[in-house]
C-alpha cells in the first residue's frame, strides 16, 4: 500500500510528474483522491482491464449481483454518489422516454422541479440542476411544515430530494414519501455518507425512498470514482439509456427487441459524460463483496496510525488532543485544539499544505479553531509523520 510515496523509496508515477505525495488525515475526501484500496479490490480492477466486455451487459449483471448482495430491488453502478444524483434526477425527469432522454437538460413542457427542504441543501445539489431540473427549496434551515411540501406538488414537480442526518423539526423520510407518492412523485435520497451500514438501504426504501444514491469511495472503500443508485426497477431501468454510450445502430441494438420494442435507441444521454470504466465497476463490486462478507474487516484500517499520532502529539504537549468519533462515518477521530495552542488555524492549514510532504487535516471544525484527524487514509508511518509535522508547525507558530 506504500507505492508512490517518495519517502518509502519508490520512484513512482507521482514523483515522475513532480506531484507531492500527501498525508491524508481527512479520510475519504475527493480532493485528496479518496482512500487506499485493498489489494483484493486492486486485483479485481486489474483483472477487469484484461478483457473487453459490453458495458450494458456488465451493468445489468453487476446490478443484479449487487441487488441480491445488498437486499434491494435494483442497482445501477455510477461514477459516484454525485453522478447517481444526476442520473436519478434524469430518470425521474424522463421516466425512460427516448424523446425526453434526447433533449435533457432541456425540460421545457415537462414536470422539471425538484423539491428540497432548506435544511437539506448542500453543494451536491448542483448535480440535480445539471440534469436540467430546477430546485425548489421549502421550509427554513431548522423547520419544514408538511403543508409546505403539499402546496408545491402542483404537477410541475419531477422528484423530491431527501438528505438524511440533518437535525431540526423537519419532514422525515416517511412523511415526505407519503405526501410525494400521493402525487406520483418519486423521492430520491442522498445516502452518500450514510450507507454503509447496508441495512440503511432497506430502512430508506421501506420508509418510502424510490431511489438512494450511495458513494462507492466512502464507507465501502471502493474506487474513488464509483457509486450506486439503488431502488425502483423501473427508474433504474431508465438510467442505463441515458448513461451509457449509445453509439448503436437501430437495426442491431440488442435492446431493440425487448418487451416495449422495437424502438429507436436514444442518442447519448445527459449522463454520458459520467462514464464508468469496467475497472471502477468491478472494483466496486469487489469492495462491496468484501464489505458484506465482513463489515468490520477494514474498520481498524489506519487506527493504529491514528493512535500513534495521538500519542506523539499528547506527549509533545504541543496541542490538546481530544478523542472522538467521526459521524456518520463511524470511525475514530482526533480533535486538535490549534487555537488553544496559540496558533491561527488558517496559518496552520496553509503551513501543513506547503510542506514537501503536505499534510491535510479535517477543517469542518476550523470555525472554532480545531482541526480533526481521521485515520482511514493513513498508511504505515503516516501517524508519526503527521504528528511531527503538526508539532513542527505549531512550534514555529508559537
Ligand atoms: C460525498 C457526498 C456526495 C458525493 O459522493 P461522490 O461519491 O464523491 O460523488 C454526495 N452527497 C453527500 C452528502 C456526500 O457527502
Amino acid at each position: 500500500m506504500n507505492a508512490g510515496n517518495p519517502e518509502y523509496g519508490t520512484d513512482g508515477v507521482y514523483r515522475r510528474l513532480g506531484v507531492r505525495v500527501a498525508i491524508n488525515g481527512v479520510g475519504p475526501a475527493t480532493r485528496l483522491g479518496g482512500l487506499p484500496l485493498h489489494p483484493d479490490v486492486l486485483a479485481a480492477m486489474a483483472e477487469a482491464l484484461e478483457s473487453p466486455v459490453r458495458m450494458d451487459e456488465l451493468q445489468d449483471a453487476a446490478g443484479r449481483h449487487l441487488a441480491a448482495l445488498l437486499g434491494v430491488p435494483a442497482v445501477y453502478v455510477t461514477s459516484g454518489a454525485s453522478a447517481a444524483l444526476l442520473l436519478g434526477t434524469a430518470a425521474a425527469l424522463t421516466r425512460g422516454r427516448a424523446d425526453l432522454v434526447d433533449r435533457l437538460p432541456d425540460t421545457a413542457g415537462i414536470p422539471n422541479r425538484v423539491v428540497i427542504q432548506a435544511a437539506h441543501r448542500d453543494p451536491y445539489d448542483r448535480a440535480i440542476e445539471a440534469a436540467g431540473a430546477e430546485l425548489v427549496t421549502i421550509g427554513y434551515p431548522d423547520t419544514t411544515h408538511p403543508d409546505e411540501l403539499r402546496r408545491v406538488l402542483d404537477g410541475t414537480v419531477a422528484a423530491v430530494l431527501f438528505r438524511p442526518g440533518r437535525p431540526g423539526n423537519l419532514l422525515g423520510l416517511e412523511a415526505t414519501a407519503a405526501i410525494a407518492h400521493e402525487h406520483d412523485v418519486p423521492v430520491l435520497v442522498d445516502g452518500a455518507l450514510f450507507v454503509p451500514p447496508v441495512d440503511r438501504l432497506r430502512v430508506y426504501l421501506e420508509a418510502g425512498a424510490d431511489l438512494v444514491a450511495v458513494s462507492g469511495g466512502k464507507g465501502f472503500r471502493g474506487p474513488q470514482g464509483s457509486g450506486l443508485l439503488c431502488g425502483r426497477p423501473d427508474l433504474i431501468a431508465a438510467v442505463g439509456v441515458q448513461h451509457q454510450d449509445m453509439d448503436e445502430r437501430v437495426e442491431t441494438w440488442p435492446r431493440n427487441h425487448g418487451a416495449e420494442g422495437p424502438f429507436s435507441p436514444p442518442r447519448h444521454g445527459i449522463g454520458r459524460p459520467l462514464k464508468v470504466g469496467r475497472e471502477q465497476l468491478v472494483g466496486l463490486v469487489a469492495a462491496i463483496e468484501r464489505y458484506v462478507r465482513d463489515p468490520g474487516a477494514d474498520e481498524t484500517e489506519g487506527t493504529r496510525e491514528l493512535e500513534e499520532a495521538a500519542a506523539r502529539l499528547e506527549s509533545s504537549g504541543a496541542v490538546r488532543v481530544t478523542r472522538g468519533a467521526h459521524e456518520p462515518l463511524h470511525v475514530p477521530m482526533l480533535e486538535l485544539d490549534v487555537r488553544g495552542a496559540g496558533a491561527d488555524v488558517d496559518d496552520v492549514v496553509r503551513a501543513l499544505a506547503s510542506r514537501p510532504v503536505p499534510v491535510y487535516l479535517g477543517e469542518s471544525e476550523a470555525w472554532r479553531g480545531v482541526l480533526t484527524v481521521v485515520g482511514m487514509a493513513l498508511r504505515p508511518g503516516d501517524g508519526t509523520r503527521l504528528a511531527d509535522a503538526v508539532i513542527e508547525v505549531l512550534g514555529a507558530a508559537g
